[in-house]
């Protein structure tokens, strides 16, 4: 199957978005649901490497792998290869009706690569939502509890389960309730705004938590904890040391399920496989999604064999999860992710990345804070008295895209502006993205 190699240089030809984006663009208006919003509405005609081209003919930087979904690159020609010979043999039996074998190597490969040499097992589901919402079942099928321990500033998707399990409201809540019960949130160890300092940050936070599990819920009646190892869409906030290994260790202590999400941060995106190596937690459960099967939708719960294998057969399944498709794609994208040492590289671009956005920060005082980790980085733009500027990150953003950078904002209160290039990306165009960011904090 013949794959366009997509030439890795920016090029604009037109305004944008072009003419035909916009001709798109307005028949979007009459056909679409307009509660879907789209960052940049340039229509894509083909994408690799680090490069997006537009139906206009402009080739745009992409510093957001359609949110951490193509870490090993749009279209790699491996798994759009391996997709395709399975479409041409069957597109789908259902695994809980005639069952095949990418499911089970699917599984095997998680279970290998996940955190902890313990005996796991894992289930293949849709999205990350749905994986989330699985891994809430699965804890509270296997403890006989009810509660559910949250975060500030936490995504966790947007079905009735996970929007109460996420913070933000607009856009992700408003309006939607009621959500559903047990679910109790606690402080977040954010380092840049913990009011006595960052190095106070994550014992404070982790002695909160805990206090108010043990005083408000009771340690018993809590099934599972749910925690990003960064968080994504609130602001690629990384918890500051201590504070994930101190809550690991409180729920070992008291029976409560550890569910890592790290739907954003898996798949080498953050210079480990999976985020929570960092502080060398393994987690009890682990959700997995966007980075798995080079942008098929695929999603996953992997962990410990005691709690997966505590549901009764049949309570757990969906009619696509696994779809055959994207297992094929999921075990080409593991093996670019391993043979092309996409774990290293994630450390390199970080190293790159976050030099230069120090400099940035140096520079400018609306650069409030710089962060993140491998090839999920971040700045956090402020006034002068460090209330978060929204309106800046709208501007740059704005001057970005105009130029054809693709770029994303995050943040509870909108004021961050993250990068997640894939993977594959030169450092040509990482600098002249950076070069095209630096411009527009200029221009502020
Ligand atoms: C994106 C995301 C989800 C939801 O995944 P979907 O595939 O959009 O349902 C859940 N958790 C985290 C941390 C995410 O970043």
């Amino acid at each position: 199957m013949a794959t366009t190699e997509v030439v890795q240089s920016r090029r604009i030809v037109t305004e944008i978005p072009g003419p035909e984006s916009r001709a798109i663009q307005k028949r979007r208006g009459a056909a679409v649901a307009q509660g879907v919003g789209s960052v940049l509405p340039v229509y894509v005609e083909r994408a690799g490497g680090g490069i997006i081209e537009d139906v206009d003919g402009n080739a745009l930087i992409d510093f957001g792998s359609g949110i951490a979904v193509t870490n090993v690159g749009n279209a790699d020609p491996r798994v759009a290869e391996r997709a395709a010979e399975q479409l041409g043999r069957f597109t789908h039996t259902c695994f809980m009706v005639n069952p095949y074998e990418s499911y089970v190597e699917v599984c095997e490969a998680l279970n290998r690569v996940t955190p902890g040499d313990h005996e796991k097992r894992s289930i293949l589901l849709n999205s990350g939502a749905e994986a989330v919402e699985n891994a809430v079942k699965i804890a509270r099928g296997a403890t006989g509890r009810q509660a559910v321990v949250v975060f500030d500033h936490a995504y966790h998707g947007r079905t009735n389960l996970t929007m109460g399990l996420t913070a933000k409201n607009m856009p992700y809540k408003h309006g939607f309730g009621p959500f559903a019960g047990e679910i109790h949130r606690m402080p977040m160890a954010y380092a840049y705004r913990w009011p006595t300092g960052p190095e106070n940050c994550g014992p404070e936070a982790a002695a909160v938590t805990i206090d108010r599990i043990t005083e408000q819920i009771g340690a018993d009646n809590v099934a599972a904890l749910v925690i990003e190892p960064i968080q994504g869409e609130g602001g690629f906030i990384e918890p500051a040391p201590g504070f994930l290994p101190a809550l690991a260790e409180f729920c070992r202590a008291h029976g409560i399920v550890f569910v890592a999400d790290e739907v954003q941060t898996g798949f080498a995106r953050t210079g480990h496989m999976f985020a929570s190596e960092h502080e060398g937690i393994v987690p009890d459960l682990i959700t997995t999604a966007k980075g798995i099967a080079g942008g098929l939708p695929l999603a996953a719960v992997t962990g410990r064999a005691e709690l997966m294998d505590a549901v009764h057969r049949g309570g757990l399944g969906g009619t696509y999860g696994g779809n055959p498709a994207a297992c094929a794609a999921a075990l080409a994208a593991l093996e670019v992710i391993e043979s092309e040492g996409l774990v290293e590289r994630a450390r390199e671009i970080g190293a790159l990345m976050l030099a230069r956005l120090r400099t940035f920060a140096e520079r400018f005082d609306v650069v409030g804070d710089v962060r993140g980790r491998g090839a999920m980085v971040a700045i956090e733009l402020v006034e002068g008295d460090g209330r978060p500027n929204p309106e800046a990150v709208a501007r740059v953003l704005k001057h970005c895209h105009a130029r054809g950078l693709v770029l994303l904002s995050a943040g509870t209160h909108g004021n961050v502006i993250r990068m997640l290039p894939p993977l594959v990306i030169g450092d040509d165009l990482l600098v002249e993205g950076l070069n095209l960011l630096e411009e527009a904090l200029a221009a502020l």
